[in-house]
Order: C-alpha cells, then structure tokens, then sequence
C-alpha cells in the first residue's frame, strides 16, 4: 500500500497534536510531534544555562543533546527523551512554554531539529506536526494541513489542559503566551510559521475532533 507524508502546521493550540495523533493512529503511520523536541531542547537550555543568543555555546550544547521518541504504555503515546530521561511532562510546563519560541528563532537550532525530522521521514508513512513542516521539512510531502481556531477556542483548550499541571495559572498567562509564541513563530527570519501555497486550510473552531478526523481521512483518501 502507497505510504504518504502528511504535514500539519498552524497557530499555538488548534488542536495540532490532537489530530496528528488519531490521523497516525488510523493510518497506522508514525507520529512526530516537532514542538516536542524544540521543548526538549529549550529545556535543557534553560536547565544548563545555555545561552542561545551565543552561536558557540549553542553549537557546543547542541552537540550534547539526543533526542528520541519512545513509546509508553502507560500513556499509550509516544512520549519525548532528553538524553536518556523521560521529560515528556516537564517540556510542557509554562516555564518552557515561555523560552521555546525564543530558542526556536535560531537557525542552529532549527538545523539540528530539522535534520532529525527529515530522516524521521525517509520512510514515509508519517504524520508530522508543528510550525514549517509543509514549508521547510517536507515541502514535497503529499498532504499538507494547515489548522487555525479562533483564538478564544485556543486559549480555552490550552487552559484546562495547563491547569492540571499550573493550578496557580491564570487564563490571562495563558492568552499572552499563546499571542506571544504566535507572533515569534511567524516572525522569525527561518522558517517563520506560514501555510504552506499547497496547503489546505482547517478551522476547527466549531469542530468536534471526531468531524476534523474524517475531514482529514477524506483529505488522505484522495490521496492514496
Ligand atoms: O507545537 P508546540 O506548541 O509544542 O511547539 C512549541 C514551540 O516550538 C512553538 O511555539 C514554536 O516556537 C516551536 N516550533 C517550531 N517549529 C516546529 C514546531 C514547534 O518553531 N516545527
């Protein structure tokens, strides 16, 4: 069976990884979740004092980092490794969420995270999610999604799904961080966030995630 890349791109909290997950999981295709390994990075940043503003220091930290996707059971999703520890539950924290489209506005970072995401797809028979997948990591890719949602809807999902974790947060924080990540994320020089001209456009603001699923199969049976 012909196996294609599906990219997903588009603003903080549309809902991105929901779809990229079920999409891979009715496909029976791998799921990378890119956001993940610019967190992972940012933490260990934030952790070892790295300064990102410095290119050598940043090179040399670089160096020193592997990432890897592993499955866990217990979630039953794949889940981020920093060198050997499991932080899938630290990368999102706010703190992270507050550095990480600062961190992913530097062309070195971006280069070894983008490297690892193309070898990821050699393959095919991938979903990828994130900021310029259909732009700069797979711009031949088959299917290219690019999601919005009113920016009410994101920061409500993004709330509860935070408050778990940041009891002490406010919906406000969480408002100025999405904005925030948004304007960096599409105004950086590499690779700034932008549909890609062959993308196709889905708002899922008034959608259930059962109805952005079968938009999405309907999209990938045209293409198989
Ligand atoms: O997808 P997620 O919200 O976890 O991504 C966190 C941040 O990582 C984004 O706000 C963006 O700054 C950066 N990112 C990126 N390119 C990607 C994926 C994420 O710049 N492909």
């Amino acid at each position: 069976m012909k196996k294609i890349i599906v990219t997903i791109d588009g603003w903080s909290s549309c809902g991105k990884s929901t779809l990229a997950r079920q999409l891979a999981k009715s496909l029976g295709y791998v799921y990378i979740d890119s956001g993940a390994m610019y967190r992972a990075i940012t933490l260990y940043f934030l952790r070892n004092d790295v300064d990102w503003r410095n290119t050598e220091e940043t090179n040399q930290a670089l160096q020193l980092i592997t990432l890897q996707f592993q499955y866990s059971e217990r979630s039953s999703q794949s889940e981020m490794i920093l060198n050997d520890e499991n932080v899938e539950y630290l990368i999102r924290d706010l703190v992270v969420a507050e550095k990480v489209s600062e961190v992913a506005t530097v062309a070195d970072v971006r280069s070894f995270a983008v490297a690892q995401q193309q070898q990821m797809g050699k393959g095919k028979g991938i979903v990828m999610d994130g900021r310029d997948i259909g732009t700069t990591v797979f711009p031949d890719a088959e299917l290219k999604i690019f999601m919005t949602a009113d920016i009410r809807t994101r920061v409500e999902r993004r709330y509860k799904e935070m408050l778990i974790k940041n009891p002490n947060l406010s919906i406000e924080e969480v408002k100025h961080n999405l904005e925030m990540r948004d304007y960096i994320d599409s105004n950086r020089e590499v690779s700034p966030l932008r549909m890609a001209e062959d993308a196709i456009l889905l708002d899922n603001t008034n959608l259930s995630m059962e109805e952005q699923l079968d938009f999405a199969l309907k999209l990938v049976a045209k293409k198989l």
